[in-house]
């Protein structure tokens, strides 16, 4: 029996891999699930899957969660120590799926157990990467991507030589706005915003794909799991969603990636990896659909891909000032404290309050640097906002 945690389990991400975990109970020992409010879920998953401990990210909520586990006999704990306790705990497949930078503690403690991290929580390579990697490579961990982008060039590139790739192109739905008028996009709503055109995903990353900060965050996540070049990264708008990602090679061919809107795919190829099993997704008709549309994304609508590119020229710990700016105008937009096109202003804001001190962003890979940086930029992003109030 294969002993698995769901981190972020109450999510999209999770409750899909919760899906495919729960279809075959007998392969599986549930050891942890993590949420955060979503309390009745975590306990009713918990239940059902007979895990060993469930913990929510709220400390405030832990005794909800021991009323709706009574009885159960399945543990219960709560706050950041306890979900960092949870992925010491052995388990040989770890989803991590929290959203945001709270994801990157129990990744890291998972890779330090050796497991294999089903890695959605983008943020884990954005703010950490060589600190991820490299705690997978001392300890025996092994990470594999599920963002689908990743997840089909982690497939395209199988039995490649990587020496041979010359670029990788991340597709793009282009979000809830791709086609609105540019003047609109100021007064654009947090519910505007959080509608995707294509796939079904938690609020803050759909409103993340309308402003491409998602796709910025694939960018610096491509560079650093397949280690890449910034002009070998490309992004290109997909309308269709269906071909995920394309590795071309040296010598011409172009490996694409296509499958239907369903993150079982992702998830399942990591679950069941380095085997291929029958998954319960959709096939693909493509001739049903006729056909596929590729283009170049404009800039000025999309400044959030441009600030990608700035991080990478800027390396050190830029990714995860990048990512902690963006997760607090992220914040203010949704509580309309600031527009959808401000987001991106904030954020190279503050990409240039920290270039101004530099000690900062050149600090060395550590965790409680890239803490630091976080703080500080959050702390700037905060800053930079009550400034434009003024
Ligand atoms: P959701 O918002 O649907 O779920 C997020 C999960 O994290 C929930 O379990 C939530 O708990 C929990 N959570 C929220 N805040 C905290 C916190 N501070 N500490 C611990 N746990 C917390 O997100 P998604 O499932 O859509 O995305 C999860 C991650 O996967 C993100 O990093 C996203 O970028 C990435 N991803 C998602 C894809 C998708 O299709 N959805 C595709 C590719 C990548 P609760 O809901 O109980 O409050």
């Amino acid at each position: 029996m294969r002993r698995v945690s769901v981190f972020g389990a109450t999510g999209s991400i999770g409750q899909n891999t919760i899906d495919l975990i729960a279809r075959a109970p007998e392969a599986y020992r549930v050891v942890a699930l993590t949420g955060g409010q979503n309390i009745a879920r975590l306990a009713a998953d918990a239940r059902r899957l007979n895990a060993e401990i469930a913990v929510t990210a709220d400390e405030a909520r832990l005794d909800d969660l021991r009323d709706a586990l009574a009885g159960s006999g399945v543990g219960a704990a709560a706050g950041p120590i306890a979900l960092a306790e949870a992925a010491c705990r052995p388990a040989d497949w770890v989803m991590s799926a929290i959203v945001g930078a709270a994801g990157l503690v129990p990744g890291l403690k998972a890779l330090e157990q050796g497991a294999t991290l089903a890695l959605a929580n983008k943020e884990t390579l954005v703010a950490a990467g060589p600190l991820a990697l490299r705690t997978a490579h001392t300890h025996g961990g092994t990470i594999i991507p599920v963002d689908s982008e990743h997840s089909a060039v982690f497939q395209a590139l199988t039995g490649e030589d990587r020496r041979a790739v010359e670029r990788v192109t991340l597709t793009a739905s282009g979000g809830a706005f791709r086609d609105w008028p540019l003047e609109k996009l100021h007064s654009a709503t947090p519910e505007q915003a959080a509608t995707h055109p294509t796939w079904d995903m938690g609020q803050r990353i759909t409103i993340d794909s309308a402003s491409m900060f998602n796709k910025a965050l694939e960018v610096i996540e491509a560079k650093e799991l397949f280690h890449l070049a910034a002009d070998q990264i490309e992004v290109l708008i997909h309308p269709e969603s269906r071909v995920h990602a394309l590795v071309g090679f040296t010598d011409g061919a172009i490996m694409a990636h296509l499958g239907v809107h369903d993150m079982r795919h992702a998830i399942g190829y990591a679950l069941h990896w380095p085997e291929r099993r029958a998954l319960p997704v959709d096939r693909l008709d493509l001739a049903a659909l006729g056909q596929l549309t590729f283009r170049a994304p404009e800039a000025d609508r999309y400044p959030a891909l441009g600030l990608a590119y700035r991080v990478i020229a800027r390396g050190g710990l830029a990714g995860a000032a990048f990512n902690a700016a963006k997760e607090r105008a992220l914040d203010a937009f949704i509580a309309r404290r600031i527009g959808f096109m401000d987001m991106a202003e904030v954020v190279a804001r503050v990409l240039d309050r920290l270039d101004a001190a530099p000690g900062h962003i050149d600090a060395p890979f550590e965790l409680d640097n890239i803490v630091a940086i976080d703080h500080l930029a959050r702390c700037e992003a905060d800053r930079v906002m009550a400034q434009r109030q003024q």
